[in-house]
C-alpha cells in the first residue's frame, strides 16, 4: 500500500488539506464521511447500477490491431471515449452526486476549464433534480461554448468568473470561495484527483473501476489479468489513477504518463507541470505546481483545454518521486499526429486530451509479446475545430 493515501491524508509528502479555516469543517465532514458511504452496500448497489445502464458500463477493452502492427506490441485501448457525456468524468461525477444526498446536500457547485466537468456535473444534478452552479473562466466561456450551451440546457447556471487570467485557477478559486459562502447545503464536486484530502483519494476511488474491469478483461483475452504497460495522459490526474489503482503495487507493471508539453517544454508555452513544477500548494494540497521564483503560479498553455492545469494530483507527484510512473512530455503538434494516426488507423478519433497518451506511444520501445493498455479517456468530437486547423502528415490512405 506504498503508493496510496496514509491516515493524514499524505501521499509521501504530497497532499494533505491546505484550507482556510471556514472550510475546516467542511472538509472535516467530508473526510469522516466519505468512506462509510462509498464503501456501503446501498452506496456500492446505487452507484454500480448506474454505471452499468447510464454511463454504459463496463467500457470495452479493443486490442487495436493495425495500431499494434505499427508500434510492435499488443496495444489494448480502454474505451471510456464510450461513456455517456463522452469521457471518464462521469464515473465521478455520479459517485460524488450519489455522496452528496447520502450527506444531506440539496446545492452543488463546480468549477470547469473545458467544461466536460462541469458538463458532466450539470448531467447527474439533473439526473437527481438538485441545483447546480459552475463556475469557469469567461476566457474559458469563450473558448468552449458548446459545452456552455450543453450545461445550461442541462439545467446548470454558469458564472462566468473575470479574476486573474479567467481560466481553470481562476474558476477554482471562486468556486472555493462559493463554499465558503454556503458551507451548510453545498457540496462542492471536484473533477480530477486534486484539492484537499480527502478528494483525491475519493476521486481515485471513483475512477477505479477503470482498472478494475481492466483487471478482469485481460484475464480474459490474455491469460493473465496485469499488462506489461499501463499509459494515460495527465491533467489533474483522475484517468490516471483510474488506470493505474489496482496495480499500483504490482511492480511488473509499468506506469507510463503523458502530460502537455504544449509548445515545447522550454518554450513558455506548455502544461507540463511534472517536469517544469516545483513543490508548492495548490487548490488546498501540496504537490507539484508551475509557478515562478516568487511563488505565483505560471498560466500553463496546452492546445488541450482539459491538460493545462498548473497542479497535478499528490498521487502523481508521488509516483513521479518515488520513480513508480515515467512521466513523457507530448507537444501540441506529436497529440495531434498521434489524434490522425488513431483515426486513420482504427477509425476512433480520441479527444485532444487522450491524444497526449497515444502520442507517448511513438516515444516507446516495445517488445512484440507486451502488452500495453492505453486509456483512451475521451472522445474526440468537442476537438473538431482543433483538428481542422492542422493538416495531418497522414495521407488518406497509407500502403
Ligand atoms: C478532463 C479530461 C482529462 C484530464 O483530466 P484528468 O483528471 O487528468 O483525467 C483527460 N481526458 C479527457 C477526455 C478529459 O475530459
Amino acid at each position: 500500500m506504498m503508493y496510496q493515501v496514509n491516515e493524514n491524508g499524505y501521499y509521501g509528502e504530497f497532499g494533505g488539506a491546505y484550507v482556510p479555516e471556514i472550510l475546516h469543517q467542511c472538509v472535516e465532514e467530508l473526510r469522516v464521511n466519505y468512506l462509510n458511504v462509498l464503501e456501503s452496500e446501498s452506496f456500492r448497489k446505487e452507484y454500480e447500477s448506474l454505471l452499468r445502464d447510464y454511463v454504459g458500463r463496463p467500457s470495452p477493452l479493443y486490442l487495436a490491431k493495425r495500431l499494434s502492427e505499427k508500434y510492435g506490441a499488443r496495444i489494448y485501448l480502454k474505451r471510456e471515449d464510450l461513456n455517456h457525456t463522452g469521457a471518464h468524468k462521469i464515473n465521478n461525477t455520479i459517485g460524488q452526486i450519489l455522496l452528496a444526498r447520502r450527506m444531506g446536500k440539496t446545492r452543488i457547485i463546480a468549477e470547469t476549464g473545458a467544461g466536460q466537468h462541469g458538463v458532466a456535473t450539470a448531467t447527474v444534478c439533473a439526473l437527481m433534480n438538485m441545483e447546480c452552479i459552475v463556475y469557469m473562466g469567461k476566457t474559458d466561456i469563450e473558448r468552449q461554448y458548446p459545452n456552455v450551451e450543453r450545461m445550461k440546457m442541462l439545467g446548470a447556471t454558469v458564472i462566468p468568473v473575470t479574476s486573474g487570467n479567467m481560466t481553470l485557477k481562476d474558476a477554482t478559486n471562486e468556486a472555493i470561495r462559493d463554499w465558503c459562502c454556503h458551507p451548510q447545503d453545498t457540496y462542492y464536486i471536484i473533477g480530477s484527483v486534486v484539492g484537499p484530502h480527502p478528494y483525491p483519494d475519493m476521486v481515485a476511488r471513483l475512477q477505479s473501476v477503470i482498472s478494475e474491469e481492466i483487471k478482469k478483461q485481460l484475464l480474459e483475452k490474455e491469460g493473465r489479468n496485469y499488462p506489461d504497460y499501463l499509459i494515460a495522459c495527465v491533467g489533474g490526474g483522475s484517468n490516471a489513477a483510474g488506470t493505474v489503482y489496482h496495480y499500483l503495487d504490482d511492480e511488473r507493471v509499468r506506469i507510463v504518463l503523458g502530460e502537455a508539453g504544449g509548445e515545447g517544454i522550454y518554450s513558455g508555452k506548455s502544461a507540463a507541470t511534472i517536469q517544469l513544477g516545483r513543490k508548492g500548494i495548490i487548490h488546498g494540497s501540496r504537490t507539484i505546481v508551475m509557478q515562478n521564483e516568487d511563488g505565483q503560479i505560471e498560466e500553463p498553455y496546452s492546445v488541450s483545454a482539459g491538460l493545462d492545469y498548473p497542479g497535478i494530483g499528490p498521487l502523481h507527484a508521488n509516483l513521479y518521486a518515488t520513480k513508480r510512473a515515467e512521466v513523457i512530455a507530448v507537444n501540441d503538434d506529436e497529440a495531434i499526429d498521434a489524434a490522425f494516426e488513431l483515426t486513420r488507423t482504427e477509425g476512433i478519433i480520441p479527444a485532444l486530451e487522450s491524444a497526449h497518451a497515444l502520442g507517448v506511444l511513438s516515444k516507446m520501445r516495445f517488445k512484440p509479446e507486451d502488452v500495453v493498455v492505453l486509456t483512451l479517456s475521451g472522445r474526440g468530437d468537442k476537438d473538431m475545430q482543433a483538428y481542422a486547423l492542422y493538416k495531418p502528415i497522414y495521407p488518406l490512405i497509407d500502403n
